[in-house]
Order: structure tokens, then C-alpha cells, then sequence
């Protein structure tokens, strides 16, 4: 039989995938960058993680968990 079978995804699990790559790629990017010295950085009223060897921002914080950050004793 030379019929291809396609892989089809409900809008549901192609959302999921998406989600799942985004967040992968998400933690490469982190990854990469745990060994660096990291600094919190004010840019424009957000603020955001950045790396010091790299001179890249690698992410930014949302309210919530810059409140777990204030919370932990980090001065902002
Ligand atoms: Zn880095």
C-alpha cells in the first residue's frame, strides 16, 4: 500500500504543541544562559532578566513573579 498516512491534529492538540514548543524553546534559552551572571534590568517600566556575558536580555518578568521576587527579599 503506497497510501501516506497523515498525522492530523484536533485545533486542540495543535495549540498543545504549540504551546509545548514555545516552551521548550523557552527553556533552551534559559539554559544557555545558566551559567551566566544574570541582572535585573528596568527597561521602558518592564523589567526583565539580562545576561552579563552575553549582553542579551533572556526574559521578561511578569507582575506576578515579580512580586515573588520582592517577596523572596530582592530589592527591585
Ligand atoms: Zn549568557
Amino acid at each position: 500500500m503506497s497510501k501516506k498516512t497523515k498525522l492530523k491534529l484536533t485545533p486542540e492538540q495543535h495549540r498543545e504543541r504549540q504551546r509545548q514548543r514555545a516552551l521548550e524553546a523557552n527553556q533552551a534559552k534559559e539554559m544557555a544562559h545558566s551559567d551566566c551572571e544574570m541582572e535585573l534590568r528596568v527597561k521602558g517600566g518592564n523589567y526583565g532578566l539580562y545576561c552579563q556575558e552575553h549582553n542579551k536580555w533572556i526574559t521578561w518578568l511578569s507582575p506576578k513573579e515579580l512580586e515573588k521576587l520582592s517577596k523572596a527579599g530582592i530589592d527591585l
